[in-house]
């Protein structure tokens, strides 16, 4: 079974068709392999095997029929857990949240249920997705499939540990400033981060919501841009959607890239790459310039300041964001309050994990009556400047190349006690949630101790066909997507 499962979405799928195995058969085999190894992984908080049995049922009751099937239909699916599915939990892997059921479906959710993907279970994530290795679940850590002594990125570790392992082919994530990119990074697969309004965030827990995006994991890019296109769209319950149509993003995933320009960004390949890194970019360069394409370096100055203008907004968002778990809507509410005050309080001291209550504070200070200006309202400013980079790069590129993270993933708990260091892991995928951009990590080769690098590729906004053709490209040149972890 394990060799169906290391195909890809695209290649299962069709073995449905052919009728080769039942999608019923297909969630079985994928939700076997997650008793088998997910002990070893730590990827899912919970399993949703009802769910997925009986959406694969109605796929086969479909084939049986001869019906039309959407083109993913019977591919399992890993669902990040901050991702409403109603008959399950959503834990956004908090304390807080621990035995919140879904009640209602995100749109996103609705999407995959719509197309008859069958969502195995809910994937573990940093809580409330703060965090770069999935060290911050309030559950348990989750361990890279490629060395189980290292991080799989954070926050969607679960989402990428899933598919590197082929618990599953396809994965959902959300992305807030690379936490889709960089787990897909460490976990040698596909990860994509859409234009900022592509999918709907209805029904996601807002971390930071002028950042977040959901976006989709998979072991090819044919296979992330078909996800893609199943959850995007304009939805009227998500203010910030784009009411813009769907279109075929695999449509032209082959088009000649020659004479396409693409930019190496300076301040990315500059200080602080691991030599490995450094040189699996080298090949990057030398991939797309034997592809016909003109590459060339280009300067983002204002791209230095991205972390701290992040950690601005995005805490001062998620100070926010965050309010409403009080104890008196949502989850948790602590035994022992002897009034309101004292409710609020305890509640929020029991629910929420380091990490969250330093954001929490980090944010409230930005925002504070006398800080407001000098934190929250520069970064803002800022914000801008940085976005105004991109646009001057990309009057004269078509795409701006980098690599994901400068180096590979690391030890758990390497950087658990420095949470600064932890935060330098996100200076590549920060700036491209700050513009609003599509972006990608596609795998790019191994270290020397055979740990996945991984590259990063963005276009301009609305422009998701281009990105996915020149990844097409720079996967097709290689085998790195073959190779899988051995677990
Ligand atoms: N690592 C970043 C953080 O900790 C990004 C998280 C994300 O994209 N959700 O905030």
């Amino acid at each position: 079974m394990l060799e169906i499962l290391k195909k890809s979405a695209i290649e299962q799928s069709k073995a449905i068709r052919n009728k080769e195995i039942s999608a019923v058969e297909l969630t079985k085999a994928s939700l076997e392999r997650i008793k088998e190894v997910d002990d070893k992984l730590g990827a899912f908080n919970s399993i949703t095997e009802n769910i997925a049995l009986d959406t694969a049922k109605k796929v086969d009751e479909k084939i049986a029929k001869n019906e039309e099937l959407p083109l993913l239909a019977g591919v399992p699916l890993a669902l990040k857990d901050n991702m409403n599915l109603i008959g399950s939990k959503t834990t956004a892997s908090s304390k807080i949240l621990e035995n919140f059921v879904s009640p209602y479906n995100a749109t996103a959710t609705q999407k995959l249920l719509d197309n008859l993907i069958p969502i195995v279970g809910k994937a573990n994530l940093d809580e409330f997705a703060m965090g770069s290795s999935n060290e911050n679940s309030a559950f348990k850590k989750v361990h890279n499939p490629w060395n189980l002594s290292k991080v799989p990125g954070g926050s969607s570790g679960g989402s990428a540990a899933s598919v590197a392992s082929c618990e599953t082919a396809l994965a959902l994530g959300s992305d807030t400033g690379g936490s889709i990119r960089l787990p897909a990074s460490f976990c040698g697969i596909v990860g994509m981060k859409p234009t900022y309004g592509k999918v709907s965030r209805y029904g996601l827990i807002a971390f930071a919501s002028s950042l977040d995006q959901i976006g989709p994991f998979a072991r090819t890019v044919e296979d992330a841009a078909a996800l893609l296109e199943v959850i995007s769209g304009y939805d009227k319950h998500d203010s910030t959607s784009l009411n813009i149509p769907v279109v075929n993003y695999r449509k032209n995933l082959n088009n000649d890239i020659k004479g396409l320009k693409i930019g190496v960004i300076k301040e990315l390949i500059s200080d602080g790459l691991s030599p490995d890194v450094e040189k699996a970019i080298k090949t990057a360069i030398d991939t797309y310039k034997s592809l016909g394409a003109e590459v060339t370096e280009v300067s983002l100055p204002n791209l230095k300041h991205s972390i701290g203008i992040y950690y601005i907004l995005a805490t001062a968002e998620c100070s926010s964001n965050l309010a409403r778990f009080d104890g008196v809507k949502y989850g948790h509410r602590t035994a022992n309050a002897k009034n309101l005050l004292e409710m609020y309080c305890k509640t929020r001291a029991e629910g929420f994990g380091p990490e969250v209550k330093r954001r929490i504070m980090l944010g409230t200070y930005a925002l504070s009556s006398g800080y407001y200006d000098a934190y929250y309202k520069k970064a803002l400013q800022m914000r801008r400047v940085v976005t105004d980079d991109f646009i001057k790069a990309f009057a004269k590129f078509d795409a701006l190349i980098s690599p994901t993270c400068p180096n590979t993933a690391f030890d758990l708990g390497a950087k658990t006690e420095d949470p600064l260091a932890m935060y330098l892991t996100d200076i590549a995928t920060i700036s491209a949630n700050l513009a609003g951009l599509p972006a990608i990590s596609i795998p790019a080769g191994f270290d020397s101790d055979g740990m996945p690098i991984g590259l990063q590729i963005m276009t301009p906004q609305l422009t998701e066909e281009k990105l996915f053709n020149i990844s097409y490209k720079f996967e097709q040149a290689h085998d790195y997507y073959k190779q899988i972890a051995n677990i």
